[in-house]
């Protein structure tokens, strides 16, 4: 995803030397050296500083007597340099300085291992703060507490008797030092700071120049979260702008392919489906004929937890667009689910006399001829011309030599296995054809509008009826014994099961598949007579193929697999599931691996076997046992872990937010939303090059240098 200049206007409207491009040598006591070290903090203009994050705030109003401090607790502290001393041990190779503060109340012994420089940092007598944890009662102890030494000298100060900001240290800078030149700037250039959007953020929101100054030196703690809600709005209108801004463009330079169809195709598949699609499926479908008979290219993606029927939506939406005339691509993440979506439309589209293929790096396949089988040439002047068909395929579809004819929609399964660019890169195949992204990785709500605002959501929020209830049960590895017998029973009583163990992380490569391995030959003996099979990412496609064929048939009882299984297989009786080393997977993944079972009528089990069980393992997951909703299992995923684990690496569209926090800003998202679209809205309604009074700020100090200013010539 590409991020817009988060103050874009602000850029334009503040002319060449506004703090947003002002270097931070323009503040008195940055040299060379200082710029250097400043870069290191990505800090390279006076607007950069002053976006500066403090790490944490120092309420030194009051300070924590040095005996009413506990044991475990992070805490500052205060206090006079009593005594000092560096002691070295084990013939001078190692050593610990020593110093011991005193308060009035108590002493407090700060200890630096190893450090024998910090020697000379500090005086006997000195006023001293430290902050960090307390590990010991006798004597009061911190180990390599943060410290910063009271300059002497009265007056207002904005280093004590106040709040003041902790930011994330760099060598060689002192936070004293840092935040006197945070002071600085802010006084000589926050009164020239532009509001990007001037009159669009609403109250209770404080302005951006107020903001600022409270993010540095709030007069209560609270006014520090305040300032961090108005600028992390700042940035998510920032980014909404650019995704709207691109919505608008495409909407107002296409027109959308004409693919509502006729029904020719869909009436006999609806009858020949062995299920009524549910009314969530219908009610999608609906929202999809709506899309593709539009007047802009659809643009669409399709939220449905793991089973819930997705792949039957696509494939009548392909329908639509082929009653049309125009051809359909498919791209899944995997050749294994490539594969067996293919088998899935060729039993689906072949008896309609639909050409179905596919393309993957092993080359292509095109499963029935391309002579139209029901209209042998009406006129004698059609040029034979392929007919129209679906493509399934993976990432080989990308490939300069596949060039679709006609083509109309183009359907991504498993869209977070993919990049914004892929996604893209697709599209361009034809001439701007109908998008359908589909996932069941639940997206929450922030990561939704930030990763995905530029598409319409559609949302499958039932499972089909008639399927059996999931159990999931948790156990230590103690009792895989009993485990082993209960899936025995289970394969025995002609179920299947699958058995995963953790995915093969490239530095684990062999240890990993080994596992895999070993653990096949002990299944072999555990689960005997049964016959088991093997999945792994290092076999090659017709391996892979071959042992999913005996699965389906029923040769294999159990798969033992790594979690290459995750997506989208689908083998109605497979209805157990071990996981071994459970904790070791995300709960979104977890929920992911599990969506593999209970597809069919009968009651299913899924048994997440954990190394350790310790309370905090057991605690996350027990969200997982307890929960069936994948909505709900990637909101706790999101908070236990981030964004950036929740999505996985390939999602890469995650855009870097100084200030927002795509777990816990949904209200400033959605408002940010309808901000960036009363900004766009405004834009529109104005001829783009004529100056907008209330650009320019209200000192209009920017004024004179700005060269949008409408009394420049
Ligand atoms: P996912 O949404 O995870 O991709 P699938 O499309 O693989 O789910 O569907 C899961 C299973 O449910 C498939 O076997 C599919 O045939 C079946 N299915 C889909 N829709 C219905 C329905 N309306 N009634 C019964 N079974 C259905
Ligand atoms: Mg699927």
């Amino acid at each position: 995803m590409s991020i817009p200049a988060n103050h874009e206007t602000a850029r334009i409207n503040a002319g060449q030397d506004g703090p947003e491009t002002l270097s931070v040598t323009a503040l008195s006591g940055v040299g060379a050296e200082r710029q250097a070290q400043l870069a290191r903090l990505k800090i390279h203009t006076v607007e950069d500083l002053l976006l500066h994050r403090p790490r944490r705030y120092e309420d030194r109003r009051h300070f924590r007597a040095i005996a009413a401090l506990t044991p475990g607790e992070s805490a500052a502290a205060t206090g006079r340099v009593v005594a000092q001393g560096l002691k070295r041990f084990r013939r001078g190779r190692q050593s610990v300085f020593e110093l011991i503060l005193e308060d009035g109340t108590g002493r407090l012994h700060c200890r630096w291992w190893n450090m024998p420089f910090m020697e000379g940092a500090f005086q006997v007598g000195q006023e001293l703060i430290v902050y960090g944890r307390l590990r010991d009662l006798k004597p009061r102890t911190m180990d390599h507490p943060e410290t910063e030494i009271v300059e002497p000298g009265g007056g207002p100060s904005i280093h004590q008797n106040r709040v003041v900001p902790i930011y994330p240290a760099t060598e060689g800078l002192t936070q004293r030092w840092l935040r006197a030149l945070v002071w600085q700037a802010l006084e000589r250039h926050a009164p020239t700071l532009v509001d990007p959007w001037p009159g669009v953020v609403p109250p209770p929101f404080v302005g951006r120049e107020r903001a600022l100054r409270d993010l540095h030196f709030p007069g209560e703690p609270e006014e520090a979260e305040a300032a961090r809600q108005r600028l992390a709005l700042d940035e998510f209108i920032g980014l909404q702008l650019g995704i709207q801004r691109r919505r608008r463009n495409l909407q107002a330079r296409t027109r959308g392919l004409p693919c509502g169809g006729d029904n020719r195709f869909m009436r006999p598949f609806l009858a020949a489906l062995p299920f009524r699609l549910t009314e969530a499926q219908t009610r999608v479908l609906r929202e999809l004929r709506r899309d593709l008979s539009g007047p802009h290219p659809m643009r669409r993606l399709l939220q449905g937890d793991v089973g819930s029927g997705k792949t039957v939506v696509a494939a009548c939406a392909s329908l639509m667009a082929l009653e049309s005339g125009f051809g359909v691509v498919y791209m899944a993440p995997t050749e294994v689910l490539a594969r067996q979506q293919w088998a899935t439309f060729r039993h689906w589209f072949e008896p309609l006399g639909i050409p179905v293929s596919l393309h993957t790096s092993k080359g292509s396949v095109l499963t029935i001829d391309t002579e139209p089988a029901e209209a042998p040439s009406r006129s004698g002047s059609s040029t034979a011309r392929p007919r129209p068909g679906i493509a399934l395929g993976t990432h080989a579809l990308l490939e300069a030599g596949f060039n679709p004819a006609r083509l109309g929609l183009v359907i991504i399964d498993e869209q977070h296995k993919f990049g914004v660019t892929q996604r893209e890169e697709l599209v361009r195949k034809g001439r701007y054809p109908h998008l359908l992204v589909m996932t069941a990785t639940p997206i929450p709500r922030t990561l939704g509008l930030t990763l995905y605002g530029d598409l319409d959501v559609s949302v499958i929020d039932a499972l089909p009826a008639e399927r059996g209830r999931v159990r999931t049960h948790i156990r230590s590895q103690a009792s895989l014994p009993k485990v082993w017998e209960f899936v025995r029973a289970e394969l025995a009583a002609g179920r299947q099961a699958y058995i995963v163990y953790p995915r093969l992380e490239e530095a684990s490569l062999q240890t990993g598949l080994k596992a895999v391995l070993q653990e096949h030959a002990q299944l072999e003996r555990a689960l005997a007579p049964h016959a088991i099979g093997r999945l792994h990412g290092q076999q090659s496609p017709a391996e892979k193929e071959a042992v999913l064929r005996a699965f389906r048939e029923r040769r294999l009882q159990a798969l033992v697999a790594t979690s290459i299984i995750e997506v989208g297989l689908d083998v109605p009786n497979a209805t157990v599931m071990v996981i071994e080393n459970a904790e070791r997977f995300g709960l979104a993944q977890l929920h992911q691996l599990r969506g593999r079972i209970g597809r069919g009528a009968a009651d299913a089990h899924c048994i997440l076997v954990a190394t350790v069980l310790n309370p905090e393992t057991r605690g996350r997951l027990g969200v997982l046992a307890e929960n069936q909703d994948g909505f709900r299992i990637a909101e706790a995923d999101l908070r236990l872990r981030g964004p950036g684990e929740l999505l996985g690496q390939a999602q890469s569209g995650l855009p870097a937010l100084r200030f927002g926090d795509l777990a816990g800003d949904l209200a400033l998202v959605e408002l940010a939303r309808d901000l960036a679209a009363r900004v766009l809205d405004r834009e529109a309604a104005k001829p783009a090059d004529v100056p907008q009074p209330g650009t320019v700020n209200a000192t209009g100090r920017r004024s004179a240098a700005s060269t949008r200013d409408p009394k420049a010539p």
